[in-house]
C-alpha cells in the first residue's frame, strides 16, 4: 500500500466539474466506507481547519460502474499513516507532510490502487456553493465598510482598506446553497483592539443590515469580475480570490470556489441576530443571494 507522494492536483478552482484521474491510494475508512486518492481531483473537500465551503456531492465512476461519493475531506500523511480530516494532527504546510483530497465511497465496488477514474461533482450544487461563497466575501467586505467608524484605534485593514472587523472576530463561517452564515465574538479582546462592541444592539441591526445591503447593492450594480489567482494547481498551492470592485481589486486567501461575476449572484441580502457563546455576545450575520437557476 503506498501512500501518494505529492499533494492532489486540483481542478475545481478553474471551475471544473469533471476530472479523469488515475487511482494512487484507497484504504478502509470505517463505517464500510474507503478513502479513494487520486492524482487528480475536480471535487471541492472541506478542510477540517476551516470548514467554510462543505464538499461537493457527486459521483466516482471506475469500469463503467459509478459510486456516490459520501464525502470529500482533506487529509494528510508523513509517509506512514493517511489521517482523515480532523485526525490531521499538523497544519497544512507542515514539512514532511502531504495534504490530498481523499473522496469517501462505499467500499463495495470500490476501485483499487491504479485505476483509471472519472470524478464528478454535481453542477447545480457546485454554483448554489459557489454564489453563496462569493456572497459570504463580498457581505464581510461590505460588514467591515459599515463598522468602519466604530473603530477608536487603528486596526488591521481588508481587503479594501476598511478595518478588518470580519478578519479581527470571525468565529466560524459556514458557505451553504446560495447563502452563508458568519458568527463573529463580540469579546474583551476586540472592545480592547477599539472595536465599539457596545454599539451593537439588537435596536441597531435593522439599520446595519441597511448599511451592508445598499454596499452590496452598488457592488452588483458596478458588475464586477470575480476570479480565483492561484500559485500551482495542488491543493496545498496558495489560492486567493479577486474581486473587481469600484473601491479597488479585492483579494482574500481563499480555496473555495465562486461565481464568475458580482452581478451573477442576483440581489445579495444579509439579516444580523445577536447571540451568545458561554457569556460572550456574538454576532450572527445571514447572507442570501438570489442567483438566476
Ligand atoms: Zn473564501
Amino acid at each position: 500500500m503506498t501512500l501518494p507522494e505529492a499533494s492532489t492536483r486540483v481542478t475545481y478552482p478553474a471551475g471544473d466539474l469533471v476530472a479523469t484521474a488515475t487511482v494512487l491510494h484507497v484504504e478502509p475508512a470505517g463505517d464500510g466506507l474507503v478513502a479513494v486518492v487520486a492524482d487528480t481531483t475536480s471535487f471541492h473537500p472541506v478542510d477540517a481547519s476551516w470548514p467554510d465551503q462543505p464538499a461537493d456531492a457527486g459521483v466516482l465512476r471506475a469500469a463503467g460502474r459509478g459510486l456516490a461519493i459520501r464525502d470529500a475531506v482533506v487529509a494528510a500523511h508523513d509517509g506512514t499513516t493517511l489521517h482523515l480530516g480532523s485526525d490531521i494532527p499538523v497544519r497544512k504546510g507542515t514539512e514532511g507532510w502531504v495534504f490530498v483530497v481523499a473522496h469517501l465511497v462505499d467500499a463495495d465496488g470500490a476501485p483499487a490502487e491504479g485505476d483509471a477514474v472519472e470524478i464528478e461533482a454535481d453542477a447545480s450544487l457546485r454554483r448554489d456553493l459557489s454564489a453563496g461563497h462569493t456572497a459570504c466575501h463580498l457581505a464581510s467586505l461590505a460588514l467591515n465598510r459599515a463598522l468602519a467608524d466604530r473603530w477608536s484605534k487603528a486596526a488591521r485593514e481588508d481587503a479594501l482598506g476598511s478595518p478588518d472587523f470580519d478578519g479581527t472576530a470571525i468565529q466560524s463561517s459556514r458557505i451553504h446553497e446560495r447563502g452563508s452564515v458568519d458568527r463573529y465574538r463580540l469579546n474583551k479582546s476586540l472592545r480592547r483592539a477599539g472595536f465599539d462592541t457596545a454599539s451593537l444592539v439588537p435596536d441597531s441591526l435593522d439599520e446595519l443590515a441597511g448599511a451592508v445591503g445598499a454596499t452590496l447593492a452598488s457592488w452588483r450594480d458596478a458588475d464586477g469580475a470575480v476570479r480565483i489567482e492561484r500559485e500551482g494547481d495542488r491543493l496545498t498551492d496558495r489560492r486567493s480570490w479577486v474581486c473587481e470592485l469600484p473601491e479597488g481589486t479585492a483579494r482574500i486567501a481563499c480555496g473555495g470556489t465562486h461565481e464568475a461575476s458580482v452581478a451573477a449572484l442576483g440581489e445579495v441580502g444579509v439579516a444580523f441576530s445577536l447571540d451568545d457563546d458561554a457569556g460572550t455576545p456574538v454576532l450572527v450575520m445571514t447572507t442570501t443571494a438570489h442567483p438566476e437557476s
